[in-house]
């Protein structure tokens, strides 16, 4: 059966949206920060995704070449980004960064429920400046996170392990009825956004995570 070429063209747009997603925004990190440390972290990290990126459209066009198209295999995980692993020896600068940001004293709190290492380490490279994070690996910690440290806000990751995104709104919400909850999801359809909003959930943002979104949905809510 031939492939139809709209299906070859959306799995291939699914393969490339998060290694671009991640491109663009490590290079606006990148562009933001002095501390050579992260320079070197962030810059690693959009050389991986580059790399990423060239061998996908390589196999795609080494395919066409020899008449045989197809869709790239479905990714075991569209949320994933590639983030090489940090070397030790390159963490001496860390300490001399200060933030030109608030005392962090007067920063709001935001908890962070997500399961998935690379999305954290977006998140919080994206956050961190501006707020004080914590990090829950599932929703089952994001529970307790929160009922021990009450946070301003909430972003939480809907496919976690041990407890789901949903039932861990479900709990909070028992304890706060106002503590914005904000989905951090790669579901794309209209009938998963319904059900979002219809969960407790006081909005969304979709991965691959855009930065100036998520920090515009942030601050709409904390003011
Ligand atoms: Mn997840």
């Amino acid at each position: 059966m031939a492939n139809d070429i709209n299906e070859i063209i959306a799995a291939l747009g699914q393969e490339l949206k998060a290694p671009i997603n991640a491109i663009t925004s490590f290079a606006r990190l990148l562009c933001n920060t002095d501390d050579p440390a992260k320079k070197r972290r962030y810059a690693d990290i959009i050389q991986s995704n580059s790399n990423l990126v060239q061998s996908i459209l390589d196999d795609m066009l080494e395919n066409a070449g020899n008449g045989n198209v197809q869709a790239p295999a479905p990714e075991s995980n569209h949320e994933t980004v590639a983030i090489p692993m940090q070397q030790d020896e390159e963490d001496d600068n860390i300490g001399l960064y200060t933030s030109p940001h608030k005392d962090k004293s007067e920063r709001p709190t935001l908890l962070v429920a997500e399961d998935n290492e690379s999305n954290y380490f977006l998140i919080s490279s994206l956050l961190e400046d501006d707020y004080n994070l914590l990090h829950a690996w599932n929703g089952r910690e994001a529970v307790e996170m929160f009922s021990e440290h009450r946070p301003d806000l909430i972003l939480m990751d809907i496919n976690m392990p041990l407890m789901d995104g949903y039932e861990a709104t479900r709990n909070i919400r028992q304890l706060s009825e106002t503590v914005p909850v904000v989905a951090v999801t790669a579901y794309a359809f209209a009938s998963d956004r319904t059900r979002i909003m219809e969960s407790g959930f006081n909005s969304y943002v979709s991965k691959p995570i855009n930065a100036d979104r998520l920090i515009a949905e942030i601050n709409r809510l904390l003011a």
